[in-house]
């Protein structure tokens, strides 16, 4: 998202783009999404400030590092940015935006709090179904 610093009119100027997340660098190894990022920017500018008032939205899908299932989770994030303009004519938002995304991801992403993991034994997800492993080891 870039904006042209003399574009904005006094009272300010909407701007509204779909972002792909490959272009923002927002994938990794367990990070990825189905969805474009929304973004939605009102931005002003006061002689040599520009303030951008930004609000995405975006889905992501992630793997759980207990039970290794995917699942999805809504990004729905408003920020303002401010840049102090030094003489450029067009300033890109694009770092920014990528930062308030990745700032978000987890180490250790849980499908659910109280996610109950693989076993250790058979490797039996044990949110959907229990397995009998535990019980056999008590019994010996
Ligand atoms: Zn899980
Ligand atoms: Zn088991």
């Amino acid at each position: 998202m870039k904006i042209h610093v003399n574009a904005i009119p006094m009272e300010g100027m909407d701007l509204e783009k779909d972002i792909m997340p490959l272009d923002l660098n927002l994938e990794t190894k367990s990070v990825y999404y189905s969805d474009k990022v929304h973004l939605k920017v009102h931005a002003e500018r006061d002689k040599d400030i520009l303030s951008a008032d930004c609000y995405l939205k975006t889905t992501k899908t992630q793997i759980c590092s207990k039970c290794t299932a995917e699942f999805e989770s809504i990004v729905e994030k408003k920020e303002k940015f401010i840049y102090q303009l030094t003489g450029e004519h067009v300033v890109d938002l694009s770092d920014d935006i990528k930062d308030t995304i990745i700032l978000d991801y987890s180490i250790r992403p849980l499908c659910k709090q109280d996610c109950k993991g693989l076993c250790a034994e058979c490797g039996n997800n044990q949110n959907i179904e229990q397995c009998n492993c535990k019980v056999k080891k008590w019994q010996k």
